[in-house]
């Protein structure tokens, strides 16, 4: 059945193997001695096709296994070799059935009739009524069964057991022996062991002695290969998708563990990121609120000076002097007031009772309460109203914007219809200077720089600074922490991966030897890591849906753009990948030798 021609391996500088020659039989149960290191492993491995680093040749059924190419091997294991380890290698969290079925994937029967064979399989194997048992419910001599029904399904014309019996006591290693024996029947069976008792159910005892492959038994049957053929079926293509998700629901813990952890980390993140726009939003409904925001207004004896100033400086705009007026009159159908003087007065520093102050170029009046009562009796009505406003020859129809507090009668009128007040007005004594900051920012900045020339000027200055210094030491605060919880995130969820993949070394050596070629376990790790992105930004959805619940319950605005949300779920599910990328990238390029190894 396998013919060892001129074999030699080397690890690095030591010789395991040395132009060792076997010629094994085409049936029967071959024991292989051999003290520890000698090389028993190392062969089988070899046998079975997961090293092809070494010279000679090994022909099976005729055909060299030498020359073959990864996918070849994966192949050969697959249709022709059933493989039992020491620690069984099942999967935790699957059933007896589940375990044994798993070799199914990789042939063409439907469901049905695997499923039948599986039960047949345990059936004859003695453990019948386990088959929906989890795994890890098992004794070890059941586990054992187990892996020796999940390497006859295939019904392979070898099986290689590397000290199927190692961990199990006396009375279950006969047994497995002797289920060993029995299925040596009809097939190759090659079993390394220490225990000298289980030779003596062998067929044929060989050992490793001074690297070479030594027949302890003169009698060695040796059969006519030309018997049998390699065997070889259709590839089946294997659902990655399908073992990923059953993988993925199996250590669904874990990978809950690790979305939850991310998502909460990126949703505090997001978070953080949200108070930036509260803040945004309270400048905007500042701004609506105290339409003279940025108006600044300066009581000038030296107009002249304080005018070039306020002219030169970039960041302000709309520089006017103001004048005392006499004889302006107000009227609203048959109700007239004529004010013998008006003084030009700081608008900013108003508080307003109803409305806002006029804005610019929109012939807009704001009244004091005095005053307006000359218009109606309830003062608030008046907002919206048009009002009729005459000064020299001009007349101007003007919307009440509000109403302020102030203790006597005044108004103030839109800046560009006040500067029409002044057209005419030439060598009269300034009475003070109006101007605008053009930004928001420079607010403060602008009314510092006046206060340091000494030049007392009426404006917000005070309230945009406490509204920007509260805001700016809340958001830092808030990233502070909230990127502090992200790292954190990704960190807990970094150790669980890379926790997780390192405990599945054994799962996809196991898959190797089951003849599942590398690229489809890499489709089912690449399944699973989807799945997990997956899951990872479904619970960001769910975390910033619950916070905006939470937030409408208790009325506190969460104040995130759509675009936000969709990059806080996409970088979570972005996060994920790469870190199960970082996770799994061993993984995927262990040999599969070595990961049984591990
Ligand atoms: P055993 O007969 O106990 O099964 P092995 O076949 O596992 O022995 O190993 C034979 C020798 O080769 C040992 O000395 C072991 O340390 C060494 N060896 C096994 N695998 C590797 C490897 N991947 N790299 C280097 N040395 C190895
Ligand atoms: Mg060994």
């Amino acid at each position: 059945m396998i013919q060892v021609k001129n074999l030699t391996k080397k690890y690095d500088n030591s010789l395991i193997l040395d132009d060792a020659n076997f010629a094994f039989p085409n049936k029967g149960l071959v024991c292989l001695l051999g003290a520890s290191g000698s090389g028993k492993s190392t062969l089988l491995n070899i046998l079975a096709g997961f090293d092809s680093d070494y010279s000679g040749d090994i022909t099976v059924c005729g055909t060299s296994i030498s020359k073959m190419n990864e996918d070849e091997l994966c192949a050969y294991r697959r249709d022709n070799i059933g493989f039992i380890f020491q620690n069984y290698h099942l999967l935790s969290g699957y059933t007896v059935l589940e375990n044994i079925m798993l070799h199914c994937e990789l042939n063409s029967l439907d469901e049905q009739s695997n499923v039948e064979n599986a039960k047949e399989l345990l059936n004859r194997i003695g453990i019948a009524e386990k088959a929906s048992e989890k795994i890890e419910n098992l004794s070890g001599g059941q586990k054992q069964r187990v892996a020796i029904a999940r390497a006859l399904i295939s019904n392979p014309s070898i099986i290689l057991a590397d000290e199927p019996t190692g961990a199990l006591d006396r009375r279950n290693s006969t047994e497995i022996i002797t289920l060993l024996k029995e299925i040596s029947k009809d097939r190759l069976v090659i079993v390394i062991t220490h225990d000298q008792k289980i030779c003596d159910f062998a067929d044929d005892v060989i050992s490793i002695e001074n690297a070479k492959i030594v027949a302890k038994d003169a009698n060695i049957q040796k059969e006519n290969d030309s018997v049998q053929n390699l065997k070889t079926k259709p590839t089946i293509k294997v659902s990655a998708f399908k073992r990923g998700l059953k993988n993925f629901k199996v250590h669904f813990t874990r990978y809950a563990a690790v979305s939850l952890a991310i998502s909460i980390g990126v949703f505090c993140f997001m978070l953080s990121l949200s108070s930036g726009n509260i803040m945004q939003q309270s400048i905007a409904d500042f701004k609506e609120k105290n339409t003279a925001y940025n108006n600044g207004y300066i009581k000038a004896e030296d107009d002249k000076a304080v005018f070039e100033l306020l002219n030169a400086d970039e960041r302000i705009e709309n520089v006017y002097r103001q004048y005392k007026i006499n004889n302006v009159s107000l009227s609203m159908g048959d109700n007239s007031k004529t004010m013998i003087e008006k003084y030009p007065m700081p608008k900013t520093t108003e508080s307003m009772s109803y409305g806002t102050m006029p804005k610019k170029e929109a012939n807009e009046i704001a009244l004091t309460p005095s005053l307006a009562k000359k218009f109606a009796s309830n003062i608030s009505n008046l907002v919206g109203k048009e009002i009729t406003l005459k000064y020299g020859d001009q007349s101007y129809k003007l919307i009440v914007s509000g109403i302020y507090n102030a203790g006597y009668d005044d108004f103030f009128v839109s800046s560009d219809v006040e500067q029409g007040f002044y057209t005419d007005i030439k060598d009269e004594q300034v009475y003070s200077i109006s101007y605008d900051v053009k930004n928001f920012e420079d607010i403060v900045s602008v009314s510092q720089m006046l206060s340091e020339k000494e030049i007392d000027s009426k404006n917000a200055a005070s309230e945009v600074g406490a509204l920007q210094s509260t805001f700016k030491s809340l958001s830092r605060l808030f990233l502070t922490v909230s990127s502090m919880i992200l790292a954190i995130g990704l960190f807990i969820s970094a150790v669980l991966l890379v926790k997780l993949q390192n405990s599945r070394y054994k799962e996809l050596g196991l898959l190797s030897a089951l003849g599942f070629k590398k690229s489809t376990i890499q489709r089912i790790l690449i399944s699973e890591n989807v799945l997990l992105s997956a899951m990872a930004a479904i619970f960001n959805a769910v975390l910033i849906g619950g916070a905006y619940l939470i937030g409408m319950i208790f009325d506190f605005a969460i104040s995130v753009s759509p675009l936000q949300i969709f990059v806080s779920i996409v970088s979570t599910g972005f996060a994920v990948v790469i870190i199960s990328i970082f996770a799994s990238h061993k993984l995927i390029n262990t040999e599969p030798a070595v990961a049984l190894r591990k």
